[in-house]
């Protein structure tokens, strides 16, 4: 990873730990394992503020996040936190099980353990699920295979808005 790709990382996981810390949490089947390192982070003591509502010094944040940055990898519609070859879904598919990075053409962020969406990704997929749906509605009503492959690939993208909104939706509630 040259310095760009690694400055650009460091700035991406800061921005969604800041967005944790506001209630705005990460979604998909990687934001659990997210959420604890960032719950971690934010409990950290060696970064505790000297008084209440200071900020807490964005050096320090960075000391933490910079190896979890390290390894992130972005594709067009999720993060992908490449920790573990051995549970990354691409490379199951492609019986590459072994390989050092990930195969972001082959990406299937919905069902990959080391994948999570964030608000970035809202449009991405509204755009997906919009489209689909404008499929759906110009199949005939004889065409019950290709209905069935695209409701679920209408059904897909719209989850993912939803479960953006709603941990979008969190934070404005507690505001
Ligand atoms: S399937 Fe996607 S999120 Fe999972 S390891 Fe591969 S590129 Fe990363």
């Amino acid at each position: 990873m040259n310095k760009h790709e690694a400055d650009r990382n460091l700035g991406l996981i800061l921005t969604e730990f800041r967005n944790y810390q506001q209630g705005i949490l990460p979604t998909g089947p990687g934001a659990r394992g997210l959420i604890e390192f960032f719950a971690d982070i934010d409990q950290n003591p060696a970064i505790e503020p000297a008084a209440p509502k200071i900020q807490r010094n964005d050096r320090d944040i960075l000391n933490l996040l910079s190896k979890r940055s390290e390894v992130l990898h972005l594709g067009p519609a999720n993060y992908c936190w490449f920790t573990d070859p051995t549970r990354a879904l691409c490379l199951k598919l492609a019986g590459t099980p072994t390989a050092t990075k990930p195969l972001i053409g082959m990406c299937d962020s919905a069902r990959c353990p080391q994948a999570t969406h964030h608000p970035i990704h809202r449009d991405v997929w509204a755009e997906h699920a919009q489209r689909t749906k404008t499929f759906l509605g110009q199949l005939g009503k004889t065409r019950t295979t290709e209905r069935e492959r695209l409701t679920s690939d209408h059904t897909r993208p719209q989850r993912i808005v939803t479960a953006i909104d709603t941990a979008a939706r969190g934070a404005s509630d507690q505001s």
